[in-house]
């Protein structure tokens, strides 16, 4: 069974006239899977992502989380699935200002009812394995961006969620530390995380083993990425 699945899904939106953002997209993400989403401006990527991740509710067609269907769930339950299953990497960082490097990290085991020792030790573990074992009590301002975006991903993996959304996650890096980050996301996969990212870059898309490629709502094909020989 697929971590998630979209079946024949619609989001439309009223506006005057109605705009459907996504219109009959079906997309299973399997387990351990590393799929790219790819497309102009105003194509529907972000609204896709936003149903994958539970944020939002198609008005069409299903949505199945970790088997379950979201449209039957409440609102609280949908965030209490999202909590669980799903990790969030946005390309603005969204972290906490005034919370350091590990109490950032930790943040979401406050909401899964951790201890304190445990979310600490378990958010330094984290920020270890992406290699800001030496920032531990730095706080946002006092990183680099491409450190920030680590602290970022080390908290989207705090829950140990199904799947991790990546919403152009080496968009506001340059170009150095946005291999880095991608790297960093390649570990992650080959570690078995489920991952889905958003870009409009096709040199960061390459880094998946599959690029939707999404216009006008639709998915326009689906590329399978040829097997990267060598380093690089
Ligand atoms: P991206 O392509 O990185 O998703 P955009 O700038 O296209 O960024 O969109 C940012 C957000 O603004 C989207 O999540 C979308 O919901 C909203 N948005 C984009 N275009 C429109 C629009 N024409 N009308 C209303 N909301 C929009
Ligand atoms: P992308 O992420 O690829 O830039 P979006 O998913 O943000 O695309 O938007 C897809 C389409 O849906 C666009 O035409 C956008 O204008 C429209 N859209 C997105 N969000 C909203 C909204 N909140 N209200 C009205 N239209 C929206």
């Amino acid at each position: 069974e697929p971590v998630v699945e979209l079946v024949d899904v619609t989001r439309a939106y009223e506006d005057g006239a109605t705009v459907e953002a996504l219109s009959g997209v079906s997309l299973a993400l399997a387990e351990g899977s590393y799929t790219a989403v790819m497309g102009p401006s105003g194509s529907g990527k972000s609204t896709l992502l936003n149903l994958v991740g539970g944020l939002d509710t198609p008005t069409a067609g299903a949505v199945r989380l970790d088997g379950r269907d979201l449209a039957a769930l409440s609102e609280d339950e949908r965030a209490r699935v999202r909590g669980r299953t799903v990790g969030f990497v946005f390309q603005t960082f969204n972290l906490m200002p005034r919370l350091t490097a590990v109490e950032n990290v930790a943040l979401p085991l406050v909401f899964q009812g951790w201890s304190r020792a445990d979310r600490r030790e378990r958010a330094e573990a984290l920020l270890t394995e992406v290699g800001l074992g030496d920032r531990l009590d730095h706080r946002p301002t006092e990183l680099s961006g491409g450190q920030r975006q680590r602290v970022a991903i080390a908290r989207a993996l705090a829950a140990d969620p199904a799947l991790l959304l990546a919403d152009e996650p080496t968009g506001n890096v340059d170009t150095e530390t946005g291999e880095r980050i991608m790297a960093l996301f390649e570990e992650l996969h080959e570690a078995g995380n489920t991952i889905l990212l958003v870009t409009h870059e096709r040199h960061i898309a390459e880094h998946a083993d599959r690029i939707v490629h999404v216009r006008d709502g639709e998915i326009e094909r689906v590329e399978t990425v040829a097997e990267r020989v060598g380093g690089a």
